[in-house]
């Protein structure tokens, strides 16, 4: 694969061809993951193998039981467009842990970038003692989100943490209190994004109370609710109106394709029109693209499909690949309305992640990473459109670039088929292809591959996929 290539050094996987054995830890046998790694799906035993029930047996005395898991695996490297685990097994990648390693997992410009900054130090905190990679991130970010305003930065830890403080930011700037989520949100898990996120099951049942001040309305799902943009948006804004009252409104968040909540894209105008209401009454609008964000739509931003200029953006998952790092980004003057002080964490910006995020974003502007998530997109659009003649339970193929989703449905009610989806996602995992599903109900299948995926993969992948479908 082109992009594989040009940017591979060479490296040794001892683990499994070499001098792996039963007993060793990853440390021990020197496993290393990266684009090297064989791009084969492989299965040794069945998943899970003898070595990974070990760890999940393991797991289940060990880790709160709240902490679920997708595939039943002990990992133990990845790269290009594989998972391998202990025992030998190699499963194609079409989730990226959560649309995370984008640019690939232990990609070797970030794996060269977190080598050398942890050597140099691992943490100073940045209210304490500045450094230079932090603001080289604020720099790009700046740069790189939609607009030309002015803008500023601030690093956060995980997405949940960048919505919190979005939402800080903008009660800051407006002096008022109220904000807007929409149906079918995820915002994250911590008290006020939990508060914002729609779904009860899994994320917030039995965790209340819940931050106040977060009113919900209608988003735009074109499948389920079969109204134009405008339209749409005019229900939304006619509740905001008549239960909230603009004067009370900090900040509308919204994810511009929503992630958890199905891949849902919105219809033509929604976007653009709630936008133009909050601007016209001094409502800052929040981008959520902590999962649309930096390339995975086949833009950097999700926002640039639908021609909207947020006036705050989160981000988080790809932009490190895989270091833990966040970021509120937006325009300048609602950035500083915040005092000194106000704004921070111990770890934010770290500067292993912000190292990372510097040698990741690199890959995203020059290595053809917009370009290759189109792609990736085509072929799997392709596929599951082609499928969908011949297969009615197929209710919608939809989403952009890498971020590909397919909704099962009933083929007469177009009621939702949550067991179909679950069926044929445990059969996939089961015959080594990680895919994941989301949905407020249930029923959809997402792809999120690497975009260091080769279509070889890509493609075997989705024919695991079709042939469960098949099968149920
Ligand atoms: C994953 C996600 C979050 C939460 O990010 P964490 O890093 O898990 O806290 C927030 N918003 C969106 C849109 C997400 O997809």
């Amino acid at each position: 694969m082109r992009l594989i290539t040009e940017c591979t050094r060479r490296r040794v996987w001892l683990g499994i061809r070499g001098s792996y054995a039963p007993g060793m830890s990853i440390i021990d046998s020197a496993v290393i993951g990266g684009p090297s790694l064989a791009q084969e799906r492989r299965l040794v035993t069945a998943i899970p193998g003898p070595r990974s029930q070990e760890l999940l047996a393991r797991k289940s005395a060990a880790v709160a039981s709240g902490v679920a898991h997708t595939v039943p695996i002990e990992a133990v490297a990845a790269g290009g467009g594989v998972v391998v685990d202990a025992d030998g097994n190699s499963l194609i990648d079409l989730g990226s842990g959560i649309a995370v390693t984008s640019v690939g997992n232990a990609h070797p410009g970030v794996v060269a970038a977190v080598q050398a900054a942890v050597a140099q130090m691992t943490h100073t905190c940045f209210m304490i003692s500045p450094y230079e990679s932090y603001v080289a991130v604020a720099e790009k970010l700046n740069r790189l989100t939609p607009g030309d305003h002015a803008k500023k930065s601030a690093l956060f830890n995980s997405g949940a943490e960048a919505v919190e403080n979005a939402i800080k930011i903008a009660r800051k700037a407006t002096g008022r209190p109220a904000v807007v989520a929409f149906d079918h949100a995820y915002h994250g898990r911590t008290n006020l994004t939990m508060a914002l996120t729609a779904k009860s099951m899994p994320y917030k049942s039995g965790f209340g109370p819940f931050a106040s001040e977060v009113y919900r309305v209608p988003a735009s799902y074109p499948f389920r609710d079969g109204l134009s943009g405008a339209d749409a948006a005019a229900k939304a804004i006619s509740l905001i109106e008549k239960q909230i009252g603009a004067d009370n409104l900090a900040a509308v968040i919204i994810e511009p394709i929503q992630g958890e909540g199905g891949f849902i894209v919105p219809a033509e105008g929604f976007l653009p029109a709630v936008v133009d209401w909050c601007r016209a009454n001094g409502v800052v609008f929040i981008a959520d693209e902590v999962q649309t964000g930096f390339a995975r739509t086949g833009a950097m931003f999700a926002s640039e499909l639908f021609g909207i200029v947020p006036d705050l953006i989160t981000t988080a998952k790809g932009i490190a690949g895989g270091m833990p790092l966040a970021a509120v980004t937006g325009r300048a003057e609602i950035m500083d309305a915040t005092h000194g002080g106000g704004l921070g964490g111990t770890y934010g910006g770290n500067p292993v992640a912000c190292a990372a995020a510097i040698a990741a974003i690199d890959a995203f502007e020059n290595d053809g990473m917009l370009e290759r998530a189109r792609e990736i997109g085509g072929i799997l659009r392709a596929r599951f459109e082609s499928l969908q003649q011949s297969d009615a339970r197929i209710g919608e193929v939809r989403g952009a670039g890498a971020m590909i989703a397919v909704e099962f449905v009933d083929p007469e009610t177009k009621a939702p088929d949550a067991a179909l989806t679950s069926a044929v996602a445990k059969a996939a995992i089961a015959e080594g292809v990680i895919v994941l599903t989301c949905g407020t109900y249930g029923n959809v299948i997402r792809f999120l591959p690497p975009l260091s995926i080769s279509d070889e993969l890509l493609t075997e992948g989705v024919d695991v996929v079709a042939a469960a479908l098949a099968a149920h």
